[in-house]
């Protein structure tokens, strides 16, 4: 293993991704960047000022309204602050689950992103998980991970979630096909697409658990 090492995660919505980064950073006993929870922290904002963004006209102007903070407490959890207040709890609901692919897409958002991740990532030994970290925000990651995993899987497993968490409205054909629009978006974007890399180690989580996937990475990561 690296020293000081930067691991990028990156997969599809619903991969699994947060969990399995939360896992292995735990076992590797370093931070964990959630990047999304950074593009719903703007989307929330969005919802709220109830502004208007059609182009990257609209987004630069935005990005100017935006101050975004990551702090991590004492049990290395992340926590986002949307100007000044930690929003973190709230970022996962339906609502912003709807709009944050067709928000993320602007490269003015984008870039402002790309700085927070940067910065962040400068630091070294953290795992840092997403869509793009590997191919556009991170390319120099010391190791790099891709993950996978089937639409049916994928929302079967979120209507799990929401439903645990007290959602009683969401169905899992609406889940499917937020899933199929989200996949869509991300890998159609004209900035930071969701894509592969070469050197990435792709990994398909449909038929695995959770442990097992982590136990994957940590040796993966450990062998190299
Ligand atoms: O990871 P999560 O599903 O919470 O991310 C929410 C959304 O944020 C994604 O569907 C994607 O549109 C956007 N995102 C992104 N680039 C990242 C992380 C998330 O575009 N690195």
């Amino acid at each position: 293993m690296k020293e000081n090492f930067v691991i990028a995660i990156d997969g599809i919505a619903g991969a699994g991704k947060s969990t399995i980064a939360t896992g292995v950073s735990k076992i590797l006993k370093v931070n964990k960047l959630n990047t999304g929870d950074i593009y719903r922290a703007i989307t929330l904002k969005y919802i709220n000022s109830n502004a208007k963004i059609e182009n990257d006209k609209d987004a630069k102007k935005f990005v100017k309204t935006l101050d975004i903070k990551i702090n991590y407490d004492r049990r290395k959890m992340q926590h986002t602050f949307l100007d000044g207040v930690d929003v973190t709890k709230g970022l996962h609901a339906y609502e912003i689950s709807k709009v944050v692919s067709t928000i993320s897409h602007f490269k003015p958002l984008r870039d402002y992103v790309i700085k927070i991740q940067r910065e962040i990532a400068a630091k070294g030994n953290i795992v840092v998980e997403g869509r793009d970290i590997g191919s556009h925000v991170l390319p120099n990651a010391d190791y790099k991970i891709f993950l996978t995993a089937s639409v049916k899987v994928r929302a079967k497993r979120q209507f799990e979630e929401l439903v645990k968490a007290g959602d009683k409205k969401v169905t899992l054909k609406d889940l499917e096909k937020e899933i199929t629009k989200r996949d869509y978006n991300d890998t159609h974007r004209e900035y930071g697409a969701l894509k592969v890399c070469e050197d990435s180690k792709v990994i398909d989580t449909s038929k695995m658990t959770i442990d097992e996937v982590i136990a994957e990475i940590v040796k993966y990561v450990k062998g190299n």
